[in-house]
């Protein structure tokens, strides 16, 4: 459809060359503003940095409407990058990026954010008509969706839009589970481990205890759970006064989430309630405090959503063949949809992400910005 292989391909290094990690979002916010701006789009940001502790805001690119009616649509792409991020150098064989070093490449999410410059340049310099469209850079996706959570929602027009934020090729992300993090904290009591072990409670005995007993990895086939780290004690010879374990769960199904939290709080609780001190010795009890915190709601769409109708058309014109497909985590789009605005997402050929193995080919590029062209024409 016209895009500049070549083009979008020195975009795209430049971008991944401009570290960003999480909450060092910055200097790639300030390059894409000069990039929009000459392009004549309207560029704002908001004051979610406040919340995130960003050195920027989340960034809203709006263009004028050229010519075409449809229903306004936006785009949305992370700036951020996992580490280790600092220092990233392009190599590029063939088609085939990676990164030259010890870093991540950073096509998670650059390449999304490479092939919306790439799309809206082509349309503009073919003089294509499109439908009205906002593009949307959020910080801090990978820490948590901080950005996302902090977003200003009055900044966006559109009720439909796509995340370009998934591996592989022609793929169309329509769900994703809701995930609760959650805190075990236990606290039992500090005593010489060899003067008087009698005296003391171990909260790591406890916490292992519990543990054990947990239903862990895959619990059913929407639904999974994990302990992940594990923090206490604080010398051999001292019995531990106390223990953080730290976990998650997630589902698909939000009735089964909250189920299998409360089992998971049951089981420690349990462990608590049933310690017993037999000669009364100790000088106290266990206690436990468990948290639960809403990592990211569901996301689920409707394939007669308006959302996947408009995808659907666009590869139909382009002859292509897309998966709908359901994700094991969350991102940007959980956000978004919990907030009545429809987003689905599209796959950018990123592979091997979240590692310093990450590559992506340039084909693959080239036919994300085909889609997304086939979205906005
Ligand atoms: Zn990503």
């Amino acid at each position: 459809m016209g895009i500049n292989l070549e083009r979008l391909a020195s975009v795209f290094t430049a971008l991944c060359e401009i570290d960003s990690p999480s909450k060092q979002e910055g200097r790639v916010a300030a390059y894409l503003k000069s990039v929009f701006v000459e392009m004549g789009a309207e560029v704002s940001e908001d004051d979610s940095a406040k919340q995130t502790g960003s050195d920027c805001g989340n960034l809203f690119v709006r263009f004028p409407d050229e010519g075409l009616d449809r229903e306004p649509v936006f785009f949305n792409c992370h700036m951020d990058t996992v580490l280790p991020a600092i220092g990233v150098k392009v190599k590029r064989e063939g088609e085939v990026f990676t990164s030259a070093g010890d870093t991540v490449l950073g096509s998670d999410d650059k390449a999304g954010i490479a092939v919306l410059i790439e799309v809206m340049r082509t349309l503009q310099e073919k003089n294509i008509p499109y439908g009205p469209v906002e593009y949307i850079f959020t910080t801090c996706e990978e820490v948590g969706l901080m950005g996302a959570k902090a977003l200003d929602l009055s900044a966006i027009k559109a009720k439909i839009g796509y995340a370009l934020d998934s591996s592989g090729i022609n793929r169309v992300i329509v769900g994703a589970p809701a995930a609760n993090r959650i805190t075990a904290e236990i606290k039992g009591i500090a005593s010489h481990a060899g003067l008087s072990p009698e005296k003391g409670i171990s909260a790591i005995h406890l916490a292992a205890k519990a543990i054990a007993r947990l239903k862990l990895g895959r619990l059913d086939p929407e639904s999974t759970a994990n302990i992940g780290l594990i923090t206490g004690g604080t010398a051999t010879n001292i019995i531990p006064e106390s223990v953080l374990v730290h976990g998650e769960v997630r589902s698909h199904t939000v009735s089964k989430l909250e189920e299998y939290t409360q089992k998971m709080k049951d089981v420690f609780q349990d462990e608590i309630d049933n310690w017993t001190d037999p000669e009364n010795i100790v000088n106290g009890k266990p206690s436990l405090d468990f948290r639960v915190v809403q990592e990211y709601p569901v996301m689920q769409l409707d394939k007669e959503s308006a959302v996947i109708k408009r995808v659907k058309e666009a590869a139909t014109t382009l002859d292509a063949e897309l998966d709908y497909v359901v994700a094991g985590g969350g991102s940007d789009a959980n956000i978004f949809n919990s907030l009545g605005i429809q987003c689905a997402i599209i796959s950018t050929g990123m592979d091997k992400v979240h590692s310093t193995q990450e590559t992506i080919k340039l084909s693959d590029m080239g036919l994300t910005a085909d889609l997304v062209m086939a979205i906005l024409t």
